[in-house]
This record gives C-alpha cells, structure tokens and sequence, in this order.
C-alpha cells in the first residue's frame, strides 16, 4: 500500500489531520502544508468525493495552493485547507459543523478555516461557536472584511495595468480593448474600473442576461461563451472558471496579455510553458488575484484599516512586475517563477 509520504500530493506538508466523528458522521481532512509565515490558512471545502483518495489529494494540493497564495500576498500567514467529505446527498448539519468546529479547536491555531467551494457563511457561523481560528465571517457594515470581491477586482485591474505597462509599454487603458470571460463579482468591478479609463470591453456569460447587463453598463458588447477566447483584443481576463488555459486555447488566442482573477487557470503546469512559448504575457492567477485574500486576512489578523488594506492590494503591480523581471532574466514562465518566488518566501527553496 502507498504511505501518505508517497502520495503525488505530499509536499512535506507540516500536518494532515484525518477526523472521523462517529456521533455526526463527519468525515474530514485538514492539511496544514506551512506555518513558515503564520498559521496555515485557507479555506474548507464541503464535497462529496467518490474516491476517498481524491479527497485527501485536493487537502494537499490545495493546502500548498494556499501557501503560495499567502506567500506572494505578503501575509502573515501559512498554507492550509480543509475538505469535509460529503455523502452523495451532500448532507449538512449544525452538528456536522460544530464536530468540526471543534476538530479546528484541536489544532490549537495551526489551521485558520474560511469558506471555499459548498461553504456557506451560515456553515462557517456555526464553526465559529467552537472555535476562534475562523475568518470570513459576517461583519458590521464599513468594517474590514465582508465581501471580497470588489477587492479581488480592484488587485485584478491594477494587475492588468501592470501588464499593459510592460507588453505594450502604455500607461493607460484608454483605447484598449478587453475581452472578459465572465460577469460576475470580479468580472463586473474590473470591467467598470477599465471602462472608466476608457477601454473598450467585451463580455461575455454563459447567463446571458448577466452579461448584458454589465455591457450596458460599461457600454461594452457581449459575444457568446464560446467566442470570447479566440476574439481579438490587447487583454482576455479570465474570470469565470479555472483551468481554461489548454494547449489548444492557448494556441487559438489573439491578445497580447492573460491578466485575470479566476483560480487554477492553467490546465496543468506544462501550459505555463506554452502561453510563454507564444509570447503572450501572463499574469500568474493566484498573485493578480490575491485582493480578497487580503482583505480577509486583514480582517482576521486585525492589522490593517481599509486604506492599509488598499495599500497592501496596490503591491501586487509590484509583485507581477519582479515575476515578469526574473521570467525575462532566466527564461523561465512566470507561473513557474511565482511558484519558485513563493517556495523562497515559505524557507523551501
Ligand atoms: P461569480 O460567481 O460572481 O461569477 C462567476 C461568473 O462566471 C458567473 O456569472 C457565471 O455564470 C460565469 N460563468 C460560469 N461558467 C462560465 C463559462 N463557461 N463561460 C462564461 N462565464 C461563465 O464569481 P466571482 O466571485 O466573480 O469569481 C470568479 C472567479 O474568480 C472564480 O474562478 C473564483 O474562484 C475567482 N476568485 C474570486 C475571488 C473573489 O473574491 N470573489 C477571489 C479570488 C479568485
């Protein structure tokens, strides 16, 4: 049988907690990858995996996902992740949650949980009453925290300035044309930033009505779902799903730039290679996206205000930019340097 040591996934990881509450039935995987920088945060993910082992897989892979995140966002904080393994009905109960509540409880601080993917607030309140390492909660209105969107739009449009800055040397958006995948949360801050500069916006959703409605708005156009990746343009932001970027995509854009906020955009790493091999410039996901983890972080390790919280988000121009020097100086793509950036940052180069 393969040891947990062996797994594709292992990467040191500092621990990876298997809790099997026989009273609720809950079934859970909490890994911690590193505390190099702080206690390992990173979201729970409530999903109903037919192999177990897949589950264990994404604990892994998403736990390192984090600490790279955190790392390149200048946080006080490590990598970790969580993943409630679901039935097939996807049942949730209080109970469920404060079993694990109290599972984080038990790891005294080494792990932070927020939402992630079948989460809700609701789920994360109930966590909440069993244990205090618990971020992305309600807060009163004007307070740091809450929704992070606007915040991961505002990182996003400051991002694609950056690249537009270094591949078509201009200073502005004014003129450009951008061609966005998605109309939701992120999708719809960047695009009203970019139009207010005077940039040309094309949408598009597969919930048509949605991507109207942010056209109108921004007096932009709307092409289908299945067209924005080949449309000619200076930008195609990704904002909708992750692992669009293929071998085949990528072989079919017509832009200069891949600046934009959604996770996991690359297929597999080998396709950080081929958009670099076709000279089209970057933005390496999870650092041009890295706005709302901020503005959570900020919320739970009470460091900054809401302009402190600006000013951490208005970095990651600068972030972008020293990837994008050391991809030039070595050769190397800029997700595989961010990757290498990071791997420093946590003491594991
Ligand atoms: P959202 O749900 O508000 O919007 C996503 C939109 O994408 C929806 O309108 C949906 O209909 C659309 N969509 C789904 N499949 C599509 C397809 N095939 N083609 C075109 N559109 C499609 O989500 P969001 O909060 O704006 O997040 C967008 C992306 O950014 C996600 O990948 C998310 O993981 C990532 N992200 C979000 C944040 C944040 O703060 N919200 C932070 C970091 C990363």
């Amino acid at each position: 049988m393969q040891s947990p040591w062996d797994l594709p996934d292992f990467d040191d990881h500092e621990v990876v907690h298997f809790v099997d509450d026989r009273e609720t039935g809950l079934k859970a995987i909490i890994a911690v990858h590193s505390t190099h920088l702080g206690p390992g945060a990173g979201g729970t993910r409530f999903w109903h995996y037919p192999n177990r082992g897949d589950a264990v897989a994404d604990s892994l892979r998403l736990s390192r996902g984090m600490s790279y995140k955190n790392a390149m966002a200048g946080l006080a904080l490590g990598g970790g992740k969580a993943v409630i393994v679901a039935d097939e009905a996807r049942t949730k109960s209080p109970e469920l949650f404060a079993a694990f509540g109290r599972a984080v409880e038990g790891l005294c601080g080494k792990y932070v949980t927020a939402e992630d993917v079948g989460v809700t607030v609701p789920d994360l309140v109930e966590v909440s009453k069993h244990t205090s390492y618990v971020s992305g909660l309600p807060v009163a209105a004007g307070a740091v925290g809450g929704d992070p969107g606007p915040h991961t739009s505002y990182g996003v449009y400051l991002g694609v300035r950056a690249a537009v800055r270094r591949a078509l040397g201009k200073q502005s958006l004014q003129g450009l044309h951008l061609a966005i995948q998605g109309a939701g949360s992120v999708a719809g801050g960047l695009a009203r930033l970019a139009a207010k500069d005077g940039a040309r916006i094309t949408v598009t959703d597969i919930d048509t009505s949605r991507a109207q409605k942010l056209a109108n708005e921004v007096g932009g156009s709307v092409v289908a779902p299945g067209d924005i990746m080949t449309l000619e343009a200076d930008v195609f932001s990704p904002n909708a799903l992750g692992a669009i970027l293929t071998a085949q995509s990528i072989a079919a854009l017509r832009v200069a730039i891949v600046a934009g906020g959604a996770n996991n955009q690359l297929a597999t790493p080998a396709e950080g290679d081929l958009i670099h091999q076709r000279g089209i410039l970057y933005a390496p996901d999870y650092v041009i996206n890295a706005g709302g983890i901020i503005n959570v972080a900020s919320e739970y390790l009470k460091d900054a205000d809401e302009a402190g919280v600006k000013a951490k988000i208005e970095q990651i121009p600068d972030r972008l930019d020293a990837i994008w020097a050391e991809s030039d100086a070595t050769g190397r793509n800029p997700a595989a340097v961010a990757d290498g950036m990071a791997r420093r940052l946590i003491g594991r180069a």
